[in-house]
Order: C-alpha cells, then sequence, then structure tokens
C-alpha cells in the first residue's frame, strides 16, 4: 500500500496520531505488532490528556467504558514525625494530596481525569483510530524502514505468519514506545545519566481502597529506601495496581527475592501493608528496567518521533500517557501542514520539535528537584505561594512556559539546603544530583 502516512505502534501516540491524521482527511497506517488487548504499564492519566480526548470525540468512550474517576493525587510519607520535628519555615504536614478542581484549566472541562485498564484503554483508543478512519493492523511488526527519496519512506513488515511486506508512505511516525525503534536503529539513544530506576509491579483483587482518605487518588507512598516507593492505583471496582520503583542497585535478581523485596518495601508503611495482605494478587509481577533515556533528535526529513519513542523521563508524577497524547496532538499538525505544502524535511516538524521538548524539559526539571529533595515537594504542594503552580504541572499543563517560576524558586531554595550543611532540610537530600542545577543552561 501507499500511503501518506506510516505510524509504528498503536499504543496510546500512535492511536491518537492515526485518529487525528484520519480526521483531517489524511491516509494513514498503523502497524501494531501485539494482538490487543495486551497488558501494559501506565495505568494514571494526567487531566491534560482530556483535551485531545475530546478533541478525538474520544470522551464519551471512557465515559461509557466507566474507567475510575480520579480527583485528585495523594502522597503519603514515612517519617512524619522526624519532619515535625524540624520547624522549617512551617512544613507542617508531612503528607499531601490535591484535587484537579482547585486550578480550572483551559480547554478542559472536567474536574477529573481517569485510571486505566491499559490492555483495554489501549484497544478502544486503536479501535477509534480504525473507526476515525486509519488503517489498522495488528500483529504486524515492523523490522525494516528505507529513506528512499525526499517523498518516498519504505517501510518493511511482518506479519504473524511471517509473511513479509513493504508498503510506501512520505512521512514515517515512529510511536514504538521504549522499544524506541528509531532511536535504536539510527544510534541516537542516550541513556540518561542520573535516572537508573526500575519498578516491579503487579494487580491485587479486593484491596480496600476506603481504607485510606481519598479512595479514587493515585497514592504515592513513600518509604525509608533512597529514591524508592510504591504507587497505589484504582484499576476498577475489585482491582488496584501496585508497584515498587527503586534504584537499579537495590533491585534483587532473582524473581523470588524480588517478591521477597516488594513485601520488604510494603511492610515499611504498616497501614498499607494490613490492607494488601488481606487482598489477593490477581497478575504475576512484571519488571520494568532501564527506562529513563532520551533521544538526541525528534525529528527528521520524513520522520517524527513521538510518544515514549521519543523520550521517556520517570513514572513518578503520571506523566507519560499524558506526553505520548500529546506528542500526538502536536506532531500531527505539522504532518498536515508539511503534507498540504508538499515539504516533508525536518524543519517542516521544527515547531513539534520545539514544544514537546520544552514540555517533557519541564517534566525532567520537576522530576529531578522532586528526587534531590522530596520534602520540598510537600511542602510545595502544601503552600499556599506554591500550591496552583505545582498543580499545573500535576495536570499535565507543561507546554506553555519554558522556564516556569516554579522550577526557579525550587532550583533556588535546593541551592541554600545544599550549601548549607546545617539547613534542617539538609539530611533528607537524595543522592540523585547529576545536572540537578544547570537544568535552564541545558535548553
Ligand atoms: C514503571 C512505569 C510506570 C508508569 N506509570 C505511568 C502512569 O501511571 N501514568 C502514565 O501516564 N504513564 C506511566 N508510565 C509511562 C507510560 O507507560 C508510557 O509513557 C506510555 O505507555 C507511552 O505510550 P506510547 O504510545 O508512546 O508507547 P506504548 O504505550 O509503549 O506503545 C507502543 C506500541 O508500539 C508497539 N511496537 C513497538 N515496536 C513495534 C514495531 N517494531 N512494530 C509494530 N509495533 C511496535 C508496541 O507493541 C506498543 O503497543 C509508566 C512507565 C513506567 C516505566
Amino acid at each position: 500500500m501507499e500511503v501518506d502516512v506510516i505510524i509504528i505502534g498503536g499504543g496510546p501516540a500512535g492511536s491518537a496520531m492515526g485518529s487525528y491524521l484520519a480526521k483531517a482527511g489524511v491516509s494513514c497506517i498503523v502497524f501494531e505488532k501485539e494482538k490487543f488487548p495486551r497488558p501494559h504499564v501506565g495505568e494514571s492519566l494526567v487531566p491534560s490528556s482530556t483535551r485531545v480526548f475530546d478533541e478525538l470525540n474520544f470522551t464519551h468512550k471512557m465515559e461509557e467504558h466507566g474507567f475510575p474517576k480520579k480527583f485528585g493525587a495523594s502522597w503519603t510519607t514515612y517519617n512524619s514525625n522526624k519532619i515535625f520535628d524540624h520547624d522549617w519555615e512551617g512544613i507542617e504536614e508531612a503528607d499531601a494530596n490535591i484535587r484537579f478542581e482547585e486550578r480550572e484549566q483551559s480547554g478542559v472541562n472536567q474536574n477529573y481525569t481517569y485510571h486505566v485498564d491499559r490492555g483495554l484503554f489501549d484497544k478502544i483508543l486503536l479501535e477509534h483510530a480504525g473507526e476515525c478512519g486509519a488503517k489498522v493492523f495488528e500483529e504486524t511488526d515492523v523490522y525494516h524502514v528505507d529513506f528512499i527519496s525526499s517523498d518516498k519512506v519504505e517501510v518493511g513488515v511482518r506479519t504473524k505468519d511471517k509473511t513479509e511486506h513493504k508498503h510506501y508512505c512520505k512521512i514515517l511516525v515512529d510511536a514504538s514506545g521504549r522499544k524506541t525503534f528509531i532511536g535504536n536503529k539510527l544510534g541516537i539513544k542516550v541513556k540518561d545519566a542520573v535516572f537508573n530506576q526500575c519498578a516491579f509491579h503487579t494487580w491485587f483483587n479486593g484491596f480496600n481502597r476506603h481504607a485510606f482518605e481519598n479512595p479514587n487518588n493515585i497514592y504515592i507512598h513513600f518509604i525509608p529506601v533512597s529514591n524508592s516507593w510504591i504507587w497505589q492505583i484504582p484499576i476498577n471496582e475489585t482491582e488496584t495496581s501496585f508497584g515498587v520503583v527503586t534504584q537499579k542497585n537495590n533491585f534483587p535478581k532473582t524473581e523470588a527475592e524480588r517478591e521477597k523485596f516488594f513485601w520488604e518495601c510494603v511492610a515499611t508503611r504498616p497501614e498499607l501493608e494490613t490492607e494488601l495482605r488481606k487482598a489477593k494478587q490477581s497478575r504475576p509481577f512484571t519488571v520494568e528496567a532501564d527506562y529513563s533515556y532520551a533521544i538526541s533528535q525528534l525529528v527528521h526529513d520524513n520522520l517524527i518521533l513521538i510518544g515514549d519513542a521519543a523520550r521517556f523521563v520517570d513514572p513518578i508524577f503520571s506523566s507519560g500517557v499524558s506526553v505520548a497524547l500529546n506528542s500526538a496532538r502536536f506532531a500531527s499538525r505539522d504532518i498536515i501542514e508539511a503534507l498540504k505544502n508538499k515539504n516533508y524535511t525536518a524543519s517542516s516538524f521544527s515547531s513539534y520539535e520545539k514544544t514537546i521538548k520544552a514540555g517533557v524539559n519541564n517534566w525532567y526539571n520537576f522530576i529531578k528537584m522532586y528526587y534531590r529533595l522530596n520534602v520540598l515537594f510537600t511542602y510545595f504542594v502544601n503552600h499556599p505561594k506554591y500550591r496552583l503552580e505545582v498543580l499545573k504541572f500535576l495536570q499535565g499543563d507543561v507546554y506553555d512556559d519554558s522556564t516556569p517560576q516554579l522550577l526557579k524558586e525550587m532550583e533556588k531554595i535546593i541551592s541554600q539546603v545544599e550549601s548549607n550543611p546545617k539547613h534542617p532540610l539538609h539530611e533528607f537530600l537524595g543522592n540523585l544530583t547529576a545536572n540537578s542545577f544547570n537544568v535552564f543552561d541545558k535548553k
């Protein structure tokens, strides 16, 4: 087949791209190597996803499928007594809660987002791309690309029965997720020098979320292991997702040791352990590792990288799916324009590259400061002066300002804490330090 655009991967980035393009009358194909539904990590959304759902006329499907509504987020601490011993400019609350309704978001008409079973969510979003007019092929693996001329890319695919086919397009979109098809092919994937985390996760059936103050929120439970935390995400009425995130050097090698480590981490939070022991694990544990990286160049002649295929930072603030959806949103605009102008060179996609790089850099800098001094994050959430600025991030509104005031304030305080060993927060500094404070020079 010969079409305008071929998309590698039918996750949130690829499906949203297929939907945007097909709605605009662009001929496109999505090749997805798996048969959906398939399990996938990344189950808690942030509200900037809703702009994409609305634009794609998809929000009603989220409602019809009854995904749990996420009204906010909660963080719990293990060391609250230790923090209360200090009186540093009013760190009075060691825990934090926030509700999305506290800040109005332009272009978003609801005060909640969703938690999702990614098997179901990805399936209905991919089907939606098909209903919008994209051609969708599952169980079809893209294994080869060749940039033949200024308006012709050859794409080789292998179907389930191992037959091989060639297809042609003007613009190729890599939405292959953490497989980073093009990043690997071109050797332009750069592992993150700072973050070296991994995660170990599963679902539990019958976990009593009502034992917690905000049962519909995502919970992030801090634990007394460096740079480590536990997520608690509602999946449906009965299932709740749990994951332990930790540094790779803490992470045991064998499956049995990992399971033991999971329960040891849970045991550091007795109120959580009590409830989790009463529930029943309903899925095998899954490991995610080596997931923090960047790709040095996101746009090339005839080629755009979106979603995780372009970059993944860290899961702490549930930003991944929103970045995937919004990268499709921004990139599709450049693609539609490029097709109109019959100009498929990298320069046609520069506005996408600039916007997404600035947004993801903001996430990166925010997350880096969080790991450096996470009590400061709690302080900022609870401080009236900073609360809405933090919420803006947590809602996923990171694309309109390349150096937000919030990050400058956090950076200033962290520098003071770092340079003063007597500062009451000095002992809480984390050890992920590389580049922490030349973040703005790195733009
Ligand atoms: C530990 C952890 C926890 C996370 N938690 C969250 C969270 O709570 N909230 C959140 O928003 N995000 C979270 N994320 C991030 C989230 O998983 C990703 O950001 C999101 O799935 C990216 O979507 P995508 O479409 O870019 O990639 P994917 O969802 O990975 O989709 C890529 C698709 O491409 C297909 N594919 C790959 N190669 C080929 C090929 N050669 N040919 C054809 N198809 C191919 C794959 O099968 C896959 O279906 C988390 C990530 C990690 C590591």
